[in-house]
């Protein structure tokens, strides 16, 4: 049982700390325990916690569109769409883009174009977009086709036909998280937007990871200049505080449902917990710190730090404050159990079969990414030998 926290540690029942090497499933950006959150959201209790975001809005909702739109480079996106979860956030994307040219002109575009491997969350929508059949589950028969691709060149060699139904692609920019942290090649989402402008289908980017400073910047996609249709943003948005996300999109998506209310082309969609008080106001105070501690400034050196200390371990690949190692065994749970061995050195992390990532809250120090690489080193010691890690196990 884990029942504090500060900053990058974790306490158990017994006492005994741990360093959160995966920030508390790819959440936590500040650090537990964060002053500037804790005193936004009891500021906010005192006010109150919870309304209703059908037909009404409030400040700290009013305050945080703002701010994400801006934090986006350009003038494209100019609206913010509010839930409560990544899969919602992805679900509310996918939704508008086919409603969208439904009602706009092109109802033939039926098809979404995902990528092999990919994940956007655990509900039927989103899961339906997967392209790992464990998370995926059964049911596929939405109302709108899923073309799954592996790569530009199979995007690129799609038959006209199928050209001709494309509503959106989604895509996880960089790098896909839950298939094991595989990178894309550079330039890749560039092109990718490039082929979307082209055929003037939407893109929709899935940033639930790797939104708000993990990838080194901001947002993934500015690495390579892009600005999508749809930015998905979840996870980090609170700092790793409360459930809550954002749909970013366009001022031509938001027009495309302008109209008197008997025509129908309202976006019937809004969770109940939508746009919470309480979230906003961690989300609000989780960027105030970005600005007032200089987070991302600080980022380079510790990119270089996890790099320089885990570089010499087997299968290592690294997208800014995401590392990852893959150990080669036949067995699928070493990985399992090297994060199991990797507690007793004080280092709580997950694997995804038998890759294991490191991925502290931002908020980390040079000593403690030591302290993190040294703990998985002994781990990986312990599971498989001092050779093992010496010499490369693959
Ligand atoms: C975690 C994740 C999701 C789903 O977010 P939930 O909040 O768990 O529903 C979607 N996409 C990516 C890339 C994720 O990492």
């Amino acid at each position: 049982m884990l029942v504090e926290g500060y900053g990058c540690v974790l306490k158990d029942q017994f006492g005994r700390e741990y360093l959160d090497g995966n920030a508390s499933i790819w959440t936590n950006i500040h650090g537990h325990c964060h002053p500037t959150i804790n005193a936004a959201i009891t500021e906010q209790l005192g006010k109150v916690a919870h309304t209703s975001f059908l037909g009404f809005t409030h400040e700290p909702a009013i305050r945080l569109a703002k701010e994400l739109v801006d934090l986006v480079p350009g003038d494209k996106i100019t609206r913010a769409f509010f839930t409560d979860n990544g899969s919602t956030a992805i679900e509310s994307a996918v939704r508008m883009a086919l409603q969208f040219w439904k009602q706009n002109g092109r109802p033939q575009l039926d098809t979404l174009i995902a990528f092999d491997r990919a994940y956007h969350g655990d509900t039927l929508g989103a899961a339906s977009l997967g392209g790992i059949p464990l998370f995926k589950g059964s049911g596929n028969d939405f109302g709108y086709r899923v073309l799954t691709v592996t790569n530009l060149d199979e995007l690129n060699a799609l038959a006209a036909e199928e050209r001709n139904r494309i509503a959106a692609v989604i895509i996880e920019p960089l790098i896909q998280g839950a298939a094991g942290m595989r990178l894309w090649p550079q330039d890749m989402l560039k092109t990718l937007n490039a082929w979307c402008e082209e055929q003037d289908v939407f893109l929709i980017l899935d940033e639930v990871m790797t939104g708000f400073g993990r990838t080194g910047k901001m947002f993934a996609c500015e690495h390579e200049g892009v600005v999508p249709d749809f930015l998905c943003l979840a996870k980090g948005i609170t700092g790793g505080y409360l459930p809550f996300a954002a749909t970013l999109t366009t001022e031509r998506v938001f027009g495309g449902f302008l109209g008197d209310p008997s025509e129908g082309r309202t976006f019937f969609y809004g969770h109940s917990y939508a746009g919470s008080q309480l979230g906003c106001a961690a989300a609000l105070a989780s960027l105030r710190v970005f600005r007032e501690e200089r987070v991302l400034e600080q980022l380079p050196a510790k990119i270089v730090r996890l790099r320089d200390r885990m570089s010499d371990l087997p299968g290592f690949r690294q997208c800014g404050m995401i590392a990852a190692i893959t150990v080669d065994s036949p067995d699928l749970s070493t990985g399992a159990k090297v994060c199991l061995a990797a507690r007793e050195h004080g280092l709580l992390t997950r694997p995804i079969g038998n890759t294991i990532v490191l991925m502290p809250p931002l908020c980390v120090t040079p000593d403690e990414i030591d302290r993190m690489v040294t703990a998985l080193k002994a781990a990986l010691n312990d599971v498989c030998g001092g050779s093992a890690v010496t010499a490369g196990l693959r």
